[in-house]
């Protein structure tokens, strides 16, 4: 089988690999589609994410759906043919943040498609991979393995929106109008937010906002003077740009909230925290999700979350270099998947 790896910074190889076994209670699973991300990303183009730096081959992709091509000994939950989303989180499931119901803190994380630890955890932009039945989450009728394989990025997104206050009848600003962006405006609609500005300093990303729910757009770069009066409830920096960092404490309101979403450089920033203290405001940190990719599931299958607009382009797993380059640029695309052959 094919497996795509990325060696270093912008060397990224589709190399021959060995047909993965399965064990008890392991499903392996045919690629249906993968979305590519902006650790991804990163990790092509910089080879690092992050304080997270490639040191051996890594396959990524962390947001998939598949086909169940054959299950192990024991396995319940799926069988053969089965349409699926795969949650690439894998919590030990008996450290002290597993127990109180905050998995993805895990102590003993490993996440897949992630440099975080040495030897990496692989990731699945390869033809076949392999799963604990628990990772698999099928689902019936009519989405397609494109859709279902927003459930990783949409579980992002309502994990944010639940790391905030209640949304409803509250003005929510999110700066970056990329997937995480746009899913947190489809997210933070869910939850009842009355409106919804968005901020970025490209066109096309702001236009796909606009088609998902937001009420109004901002281009942060000709427009910074709109954010400087305080006048939203909450924020959600998506951006992962300390420009937007600044400008979500300048623009809530006193008593307000900035969840932090995007990963900012990995530089130390200098930052002005005064207005924490003065507005008191909460700054809070949402990092991947837990239960939320249930419900990411549940949305997506029953269209309640329509995704469609958001996906721009799909590559076979041989030509993962023009997907990577399609994806980083902004001004034409939003999420870009690679798919096997
Ligand atoms: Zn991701
Ligand atoms: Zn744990």
């Amino acid at each position: 089988m094919l497996a795509c790896r990325i060696h270093a910074k912008e060397d990224l190889r589709i190399e021959a690999a060995d047909d993965p076994q399965i064990g008890p209670g392991q499903v392996l699973i045919r690629l249906g589609a993968g979305g590519i991300c902006g650790s991804d990303l990163h990790y092509y183009f910089e080879g690092r994410n992050g304080s997270f730096v490639i040191r051996e081959p890594l396959i990524p992709g962390h947001e998939a759906s598949g086909v169940v091509a054959k299950v192990g000994p024991g396995v319940t939950r799926v069988k053969a043919g089965d349409k699926i989303a795969v949650s690439p989180s894998h919590a030990c499931g008996h450290c002290d943040y597993c127990r109180e119901g905050r998995e993805h803190l895990c102590r003993n994380m490993r996440f897949l498609g992630s440099a975080s630890l040495y030897p990496h955890v692989q990731g699945m932009f390869c033809e076949y991979f392999v799963m604990g039945e628990r990772q698999c989450y099928p689902v019936a009728g009519d989405i397609s393995l494109g859709e279902l394989a927003f459930a990783e990025p949409l579980a992002v997104a309502l994990h944010a929106v639940n790391r905030g206050p209640a949304l409803m009848g509250r003005s929510v600003l999110i700066t970056g109008a990329g997937t995480i962006g746009c899913l947190t405006v489809i997210a933070a609609r869910l939850a009842g937010a009355r409106q919804i500005t968005v901020s970025d300093i490209l066109e096309r990303p702001l236009a796909t906002a606009t088609e998902v729910g937001a009420d109004r757009t901002i281009r942060a770069d000709r427009d910074a003077d709109v954010l400087a009066a305080p006048q939203f409830d909450v924020a959600y920096e998506v951006s992962g740009s300390f420009a937007a960092l600044k400008a979500c404490v300048a623009a809530v309101k006193r008593g307000g909230t900035v969840v932090q979403v995007g990963t900012l450089p990995h530089e130390p920033l200098p930052f002005v925290v005064n207005e924490i203290m003065s507005k008191e405001l909460d700054l809070k940190g949402a990092f991947r999700w837990g239960i939320e990719f249930d419900w990411a599931v549940d949305y997506l299958s029953s269209r309640r979350v329509d995704v469609r607009p958001l996906l721009s382009g799909q590559f076979p797993l041989q030509d993962a270099v023009k997907a990577f380059e399609l994806a980083k640029d902004k001004t034409r695309s939003t999420k870009v998947q690679v798919i096997a052959a």
